[in-house]
């Protein structure tokens, strides 16, 4: 998936387009073989913006690399700007942190009721014995 984009190739325009320019200035875009419109200079735009959201709701990445945006600070589709919708997002942007800090390696989820590795590290020692 396309995450990064040149300036001329988000200004790119469609092959049909066939600009009006009025004072100088680009007003319109043109029609497919199929009467679809297209808006000028909207070749890639439209994928771009596509990937950068579904990144986005992957790892709420923003575009500064290794800096991630959760809770309200951020917007996508379906957004719900709820506590445990900014909890969601931190566990994402955690786990996507580390991979860029630490391409390739494998981190395994983990529950704080049954990992030993994560009790020893909050130093408690729970009774698991209704698990076994
Ligand atoms: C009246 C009200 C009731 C709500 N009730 C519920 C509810 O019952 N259940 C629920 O799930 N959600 C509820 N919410 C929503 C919930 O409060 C938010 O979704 C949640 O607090 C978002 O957390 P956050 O950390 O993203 O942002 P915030 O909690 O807003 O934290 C952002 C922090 O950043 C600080 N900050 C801002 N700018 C700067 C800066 N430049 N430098 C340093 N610090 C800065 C702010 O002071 C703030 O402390 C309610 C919201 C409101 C307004």
């Amino acid at each position: 998936m396309q995450l990064e984009w040149t300036e001329a190739e988000l200004l790119e325009t469609h092959a049909v387009e066939e600009p009006l320019f009025a004072g100088g200035v680009k007003c319109h875009g043109g029609f497919k073989a199929d009467g679809e419109y297209v808006s000028p200079r909207t070749k890639n735009r439209w994928t771009a913006i596509e990937n950068w959201k579904a990144e986005h709701t992957a790892t709420f990445g923003t575009g500064v690399p290794g800096v991630y945006a959760v809770g309200d600070v951020n917007t996508y589709p379906g957004k719900k700007k709820l506590i445990l919708s900014g909890f969601h997002e931190a566990a994402l942007a955690a786990f996507a942190a580390k991979e860029y800090l630490s391409p390739g390696q494998k981190v395994p989820l983990q529950y704080t009721t049954t990992s030993p590795a994560m009790h020893r590290r909050l130093g408690v020692s729970p009774d698991l014995s209704d698990l076994a």
